[in-house]
C-alpha cells in the first residue's frame, strides 16, 4: 500500500447498516493507477442478496404510500449532499476506477443533472384521462411503481449508473437492491454514507457487493419485480434468459463498437478534438468510445497522419495526476486483453501505426495497467479488431467509399450504441441520422451522449428491452400503467334536468343547483 491511502474493506449497506460479510472469498481491489491493492470486495452469498431484497420488500410499501413532496425531499437532498461532496466522491472513481479525476469529476456532475431530471418526477409521472367515453363514463390512466427492482453496474460507470437507475427507481416509489462492480466498489460506499447522512428510510435502498450469484438469486424471486444491467452484452443475455424465466421486467445495456465517419467536407480541427476526447477519453472503456474512423479516400490520409500526431501528444499517466490526459485501464487482464486484440490486428494484415503498447511512464506508475493510444489503418471491415469491442485505446481506420458504404457497414455490425458524422453537409446529416442503425448519433459530436433529458440507449446487441435509461424512459421502466374505466352513475336520490337522468332507486329530488344571478 502506498502512500496514506487507508485499506478500503467494502461492506455491504443492509437496512440501513454497515454489514461486513464474514466467511466468504474477498477479490483484491486494486488502484489500476500503481497496481497497488488499496482494499477488498465480498463476493457475497445467495442468502445475503436474498436478505437485501427482503429489506427493500419491507421498506416498499411505507415508502410508495408516502406522499410524492416527501420523497422527492430525499431526492433534493441526495442531490445537495452529492453536491457537498462531489469531490470526494470524484476522488472515489479516480481511485479504483482509475478514470482521469477530471472526467471523474464531471461524471459526478452528469449524476447531478440527472438527479435534478428525476426532481421532476412529480410532473413526469402524471397519468391521463379520456373524459366521455360514453355518458358518464371516463378513462383513467395512472403510473405506479412496482416494488423492487435490482441494479447491476459496469466497472467503467459506477456513479453514472447508479444516477441511471436509483433516483428515477426510488423517485417514483420502488426500493432498489444495487449491485456495483467489484472493480469500482468505492463510489457506492460513499453513496451508502450519503443515503444515512440524507436519513434514507432503511431498506429503501441496498447495497451487495459480488459477482454473478448475487444477481442471479433475483432473477425468480418473487419480491423482486424487474432487473437493470448496464454491461457487456453475453451478460445482458444471460440475465435476459434468467430473467424471462422468471418473468421479470428488464432493461439492459450492452456493448458497442461506435463508429467516427469522416466526410470530405470534415472540418479538421473539430474532427481532431473530438476524436482524441471520442477515443482515449476514460481510456477508450466507454460505451460511446469512438472505435472505427470511417474516412472517404478525400480525406483518407490526410486525416490519419493528423490522427498519429495528435495521438502522440496524450500524456498517459496516473488518474489523479493534472498533467495526465489518459490514465490506465481497469485491470491486469483487462490490459492483456487489449494487448492480445493489437496481435490480433497484426496478424489480421491491419497496418499498425501507432503502437500504444508499453507506453513511457513515471517510475509510480510502472506497475500500472496501461495502454497508450493505439491506431491501425487499412483496416477492413471482417477484421476482428473492426467487429468486436475491444474496450481500450485501439482505433481501427477504414477507408470507405462514401456515405451509403458506411451506411450499409453499420447496418451489418451487431452492435447498434451510436455513431458519429463530421460533415457541414445537410443531406449526410440527415441522411446519416435517418439511416445509421444505431441508438445514439453525433453530428460533429464526438460522444453522443444524451442531456439527461432525453432518452439513453442503444439498439440491437447494444441494449436488449425496450425502455433506455434517462429521460420519459426512465419513468417508463420503472413504473407500469393502470388504467381505469369509471363509470360514475348519479347516486341514489339525485335528480337533474340537465343531466337528464333520474337515481336509479330511491325517491328523485331535484338537485340542489343554484343560480348565482338568482340569489
Ligand atoms: P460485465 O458484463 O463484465 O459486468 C457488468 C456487471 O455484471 C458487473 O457488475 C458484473 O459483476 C455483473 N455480471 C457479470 N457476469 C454476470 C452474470 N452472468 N450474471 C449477472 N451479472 C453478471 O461488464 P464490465 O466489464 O463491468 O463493463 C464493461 C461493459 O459494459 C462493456 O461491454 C461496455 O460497453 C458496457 N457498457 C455499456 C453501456 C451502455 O450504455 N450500453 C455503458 C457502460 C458500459
Amino acid at each position: 500500500m502506498g502512500n496514506a491511502q487507508e485499506f478500503i474493506k467494502i461492506k455491504n449497506f443492509i437496512d440501513g447498516q454497515w454489514v461486513e460479510e464474514t466467511g466468504v472469498e474477498y477479490v483484491p481491489l486494486y488502484n489500476p493507477s500503481t497496481g497497488e491493492q488499496i482494499g477488498d470486495v465480498p463476493l457475497s452469498r445467495p442468502e445475503t442478496s436474498a436478505k437485501a431484497v427482503e429489506s427493500s420488500y419491507a421498506a416498499y410499501d411505507a415508502w410508495r404510500r408516502m406522499s410524492i413532496s416527501s420523497r422527492m425531499n430525499y431526492v433534493f437532498d441526495m442531490r445537495k449532499a452529492m453536491q457537498d461532496r462531489a469531490e470526494e466522491l470524484a476522488q472515489a472513481i479516480a481511485l479504483d476506477q482509475a478514470k482521469h479525476i477530471s472526467e471523474a469529476r464531471g461524471e459526478v456532475q452528469r449524476v447531478i443533472e440527472i438527479i435534478e431530471t428525476a426532481c421532476g418526477i412529480p410532473t413526469l409521472i402524471q397519468g391521463e384521462t379520456l373524459e366521455g367515453i360514453a355518458g358518464n363514463i371516463n378513462g383513467r390512466i395512472i403510473r405506479q411503481p412496482l416494488g423492487v427492482f435490482g441494479g447491476i453496474a459496469p466497472f467503467n460507470f459506477p456513479a453514472l449508473v447508479f444516477g441511471w437507475f436509483i433516483p428515477f427507481a426510488i423517485g417514483v416509489g420502488n426500493t432498489f437492491v444495487f449491485k456495483p462492480s467489484t472493480q469500482s466498489p468505492y463510489f457506492m460506499q460513499k453513496m451508502g454514507e450519503i443515503f444515512n447522512d440524507i436519513d434514507l428510510p432503511r431498506g429503501v435502498v441496498n447495497i451487495i457487493h459480488g459477482n454473478r450469484t448475487v444477481p442471479q438469486v433475483w432473477y425468480d424471486h418473487p419480491k423482486i419485480s424487474g432487473v437493470c444491467l448496464v454491461g457487456s452484452t453475453p451478460t445482458a443475455k444471460k440475465i435476459a434468459e434468467g430473467c424471462g424465466r422468471g418473468g421479470k421486467r428488464t432493461m439492459l445495456l450492452g456493448g458497442a463498437k461506435n463508429f467516427l465517419v469522416a466526410m470530405e467536407d470534415v472540418q479538421t480541427d473539430i474532427f481532431i478534438q473530438n476524436f482524441i476526447n471520442s477515443c482515449y477519453g476514460s481510456a477508450g472503456q466507454r460505451c460511446l468510445a469512438g472505435s472505427i474512423v470511417a474516412a472517404v479516400p478525400e480525406v483518407y490520409d490526410s486525416l490519419i497522419e493528423k490522427m498519429v500526431a495528435a495521438s502522440r501528444e496524450v500524456v498517459v499517466g496516473d488518474a489523479m495526476d493534472a498533467n495526465v490526459y489518459m490514465g490506465p485501464v481497469i485491470s491486469a487482464a483487462a490490459k492483456e486483453k487489449i494487448e492480445k486484440y493489437i496481435e490480433i490486428g497484426i496478424e489480421g494484415g491491419s497496418k499498425l501505426v501507432l503502437d500504444g503498447r508499453n507506453p513511457e511512464l513515471p517510475e509510480k506508475n510502472k506497475n500500472g495497467y496501461f495502454v497508450g493510444p493505439t491506431i491501425f489503418t487499412d483496416v477492413t471491415p471482417c477484421r476482428r479488431i473492426a467487429q468486436e469491442e475491444v474496450f481500450g485505446p485501439v482505433v481501427s481506420v477504414m477507408k470507405i467509399s462514401g456515405i451509403d458504404d458506411v451506411l450499409s457497414l453499420i447496418r451489418d455490425q451487431k452492435f447498434g450504441n451510436g455513431a458519429c458524422i463530421f460533415t457541414q453537409n445537410l443531406f449526410y446529416t440527415e441522411k446519416f441520422i435517418s439511416e445509421a442503425d444505431v441508438g445514439m448519433i453525433g453530428v460533429n459530436v464526438g460522444v453522443p451522449a444524451p442531456h439527461p433529458y432525453l432518452p439513453f440507449g442503444g439498439i440491437k446487441d447494444s441494449h436488449l428491452g425496450t425502455d433506455k435509461v434517462q429521460g420519459k424512459d426512465g419513468i417508463d421502466f420503472f413504473t407500469q400503467n393502470k388504467i381505469a374505466t369509471i363509470r360514475y352513475a348519479p347516486p341514489t336520490g339525485y335528480y337533474s334536468e340537465k343531466d337528464g337522468q333520474k337515481a336509479a332507486t330511491g325517491t328523485a329530488k331535484p338537485s340542489n343547483v343554484r343560480s348565482c344571478v338568482a340569489q
